[in-house]
């Protein structure tokens, strides 16, 4: 058993690239990420759709890959030491950990071998052990290989909490810069239509705790020559058409021993830009045609996207805080989801006469006083000097 957890904590390092669920996605960059560089550890700090936070192991069935994708580490002919693990063994070791507290959900992948079907039925065998023999009833993130078919996907959809597939690239023409034997359209947009019909037409209950997984998916940045105008387009397709929950990012780390292995670097920061638009999309009712983009289709840089949108068009015509909606309320910077429901409850009770008001609401009135107005003034507000 001790080789085994050894081999599953290789595996399981080599999977700090992924994104999926790591706690520390929606701060500003800081010194420790280092975005998808595998230098984190064994079990990963994660939060849940519902928020919950868990130990999460993220691990491969096998590192031991067919296919040659530019961009990363497990690609065929790179010279490292694979690890695969059959489906049972896998799920013992994991039901080990489990019962012992030192993980309490599992992100499952894996490398292809002999095809996308083939590679997919050992995943849900994996799943299935947990789930029926074992009894796992935590959290599961079951990835679907490239090449799955329908059937494939509606099994993992019944035995985990969530599920998904990477398109790594906005469109046909950026993936063939990064993985050219790919096929974008059949082999990794369809699982994620598959994943809605799903969802959309056969009932909840199929789902192992009564509830459709979530889907999500991740890109990788900046090294496919995307515009964030293009990787936000596609975000805003697979939020409001296909339900996806959450699109992620990885900024692009050159892997050495890859074609891409000398190109540079995408700075941690476009990579945080474009979290923040996305939630824009996703939660503030922005339309990816409003975001503040420069004539290359990027984002500023220096500061947020809501901020630089704000500044545009709130600046000369502030929004009052006693009459807005949700939705405008939800425009004003510093003001989000919570601190807007915070608003409207109050004014239900009583006009809002004094910028003093948000602030005792936790709102940064720093950020968002340049463009409201209180009672008809805009407020006078004195910036900290601290
Ligand atoms: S198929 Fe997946 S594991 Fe294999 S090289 Fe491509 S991205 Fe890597």
């Amino acid at each position: 058993m001790d080789g085994d957890f050894i081999r599953l904590m290789a595996l399981s390092e080599q999977m700090s690239f992924e994104p999926a669920e790591d706690h520390n996605l929606v701060g500003p960059p800081f010194p420790g990420r280092t975005g998808n560089c595998p230098d984190d550890v064994f079990i990963h700090p994660a939060v849940l759709p519902n928020g919950q936070k868990i130990k999460l192991l993220k691990t491969l069935l096998s590192s031991a890959c067919e296919r040659d994708c530019w961009y990363c580490p497990f690609r065929a002919g790179r010279d490292f030491r694979r690890v695969t693990f059959q489906s049972e063994d896998l799920a013992r070791l994991f039901s080990l950990l489990s019962r012992r507290g030192i993980a309490e959900g599992i992100f499952l992948s894996s490398g292809l071998i002999g095809g996308g079907i083939q590679t997919q039925d050992k995943l849900l065998d994996t799943a299935d052990i947990l789930r029926a023999k074992l009894g796992f009833r935590g959290y599961i993130h079951l990835k679907i290989m490239p090449g799955a078919d329908r059937s494939q996907v509606e099994q993992a959809m019944q035995l985990a909490d969530r599920v998904s597939i990477n398109l790594e690239a906005p469109n046909t023409q950026r993936l063939a810069k990064l993985a050219p034997h790919k096929r974008y359209i059949d082999e990794l947009l369809q699982p994620l239509k598959w994943m809605d019909e799903i969802r959309r037409t056969q009932p909840a209950q199929r789902g192992w705790n009564g509830h459709w997984p979530s889907s999500v998916t991740q890109f990788v940045v900046g090294v496919a020559g995307e515009s964030d105008l293009e990787l936000l387009s596609s975000t805003q397709y697979l939020y409001r058409v296909l339900g996806l929950k959450r699109t992620y990012f990885s900024r692009f780390n050159p892997i050495p021993d890859t074609p891409l292995e000398n190109q540079v670097p995408t700075p941690l920061i476009r990579e945080y830009r474009l979290y923040q638009a996305s939630f824009l999309l996703r939660d503030y009712g922005f339309d990816v045609e409003e975001l503040p983009f420069d004539p290359n289709g990027l984002l500023p840089v220096q500061q947020d996207p809501k901020l630089t949108w704000a500044q545009e068009h709130l600046f000369e015509q502030p929004i009052e805080i006693n009459q807005a909606e949700r939705h405008m309320l939800l425009r004003i910077p510093g003001i989000g989801i919570k601190s807007a429901e915070a608003i409207l409850k109050m004014r239900r009770q009583t006009k809002i006469m004094d910028i003093g008001v948000l602030k005792s609401m936790g709102i940064p009135v720093h950020r968002a006083a340049p463009f409201l107005l209180v009672n008809g003034y805009r407020p006078t507000f004195q910036p900290s000097l601290l």
